[in-house]
């Protein structure tokens, strides 16, 4: 009877403890889990800012108790992520590069303006920016470059493609405003691009003042500042896709698809149109954090490595 007492003393423990090992396993599967989703979407973030800025970014580091950083050009070390907590405000008013590729934008059609808070493209890192197209107003305007569009020359900036970009744009876009009049009047007389001037209301600067920016022909509807939800459903709802297409086929994101709508503006951000066409799911488990990729070069494989030594 003793022995019995004790064996039954063991199998309760063994139970016991058998529970405890599982949820201690579990628990650390699931930060497992969380770190790797972590990991994975800093790891595609910088691809994309590497594939985004060929040239202007030179390197990654990881420094122990500081972060990974990108390295510019120049040598300026931007910090990927501050680990703070932001609300939405937050992350427009002082975001890191984390920030500025959390929200994936969408490449789809949308069929009405986008629930709140949803403004991807709106977050911008302006040291990054800066660093790419001039770190100053007289910079910048030494970087700008005329782009014929239609009937007139428009100043656009000419580093990292953002120019070339706008080029390619106006090759499809004029001719197809020219034998479309339905077209034509979202097109034309267009609204501006380089101005160097802060976004109304902030102490921001406007992505006009970089030269990476266009409006298109202005209508009072456009803009969330000057116009209902409800103006601003009606004139979405007869927006041209065509013109959105042709933008984002040139790694543009457009105004259109944020709560904060914009709907004229149009931004050169190939790094969310990378990440939107590469990387909009989640990784699966046991895939690689870079499958996504339709095609890969001697570029993008010694981009890849970079990044797997620096956070090894
Ligand atoms: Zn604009």
């Amino acid at each position: 009877m003793k022995k019995f007492g004790l064996w039954l003393i063991i199998l309760a423990l063994t139970i016991g403890f058998g529970r405890v090992n599982r949820n201690y396993i579990r628990n650390q599967l699931i930060l497992t889990q969380e770190e790797n989703e972590y990991t994975v979407t800093m790891k595609r973030d910088l691809l994309c800012l590497m594939m985004a800025y060929p040239g202007h970014i030179t390197g990654i580091e990881a420094e122990d108790g500081k972060g990974v950083f990108i390295v510019m050009r120049s040598g300026r070390r931007i910090l990927y992520d501050d680990k703070k907590e932001k609300s939405f405000q937050e992350k427009l008013s002082s975001p890191d590069l984390q920030d500025m590729l959390e929200q994936i934008y969408p490449l789809e059609d949308i069929q009405s303006l986008m629930p709140p808070n949803f403004d991807p493209g709106r977050i911008r890192v302006y040291s990054f920016l800066h660093e790419v197209y001039g770190g100053s107003k007289a910079q910048v305007e030494g970087n700008l470059t005329n782009v014929k569009a239609g009937p007139q020359y428009i100043l656009f900036n000419k580093q990292n493609g953002a120019a070339e970009a706008l080029d390619m744009v106006m090759d499809e876009l004029v001719p197809l405003a020219g034998s479309n009049p339905k077209i034509y009047p979202f097109v034309f007389p267009m609204s501006g691009t380089f101005n160097y001037r802060n976004i109304a209301g902030t102490g921001q600067l406007s992505p006009h003042a970089f030269g990476t920016a266009i409006d298109l022909a202005r209508n009072n509807k456009d803009y969330w500042k000057w116009a209902t939800r409800e103006e601003g459903e009606k004139r979405l709802a007869v927006y041209p896709r065509e013109i959105v297409k042709i933008f984002e086929k040139n790694r543009f994101v457009w105004g259109g698809k944020w709560t904060h709508f914009d709907i004229l503006h149009f931004e050169y951000r190939p790094e969310l149109i990378l990440k939107a066409r590469y990387f909009s799911g989640q990784a699966k488990p046991h895939q690689l954090w870079y499958e996504g990729l339709t095609s890969m070069d001697d570029t993008t494989r010694s981009y890849i490595q970079m990044i797997e030594s620096a956070l090894d």
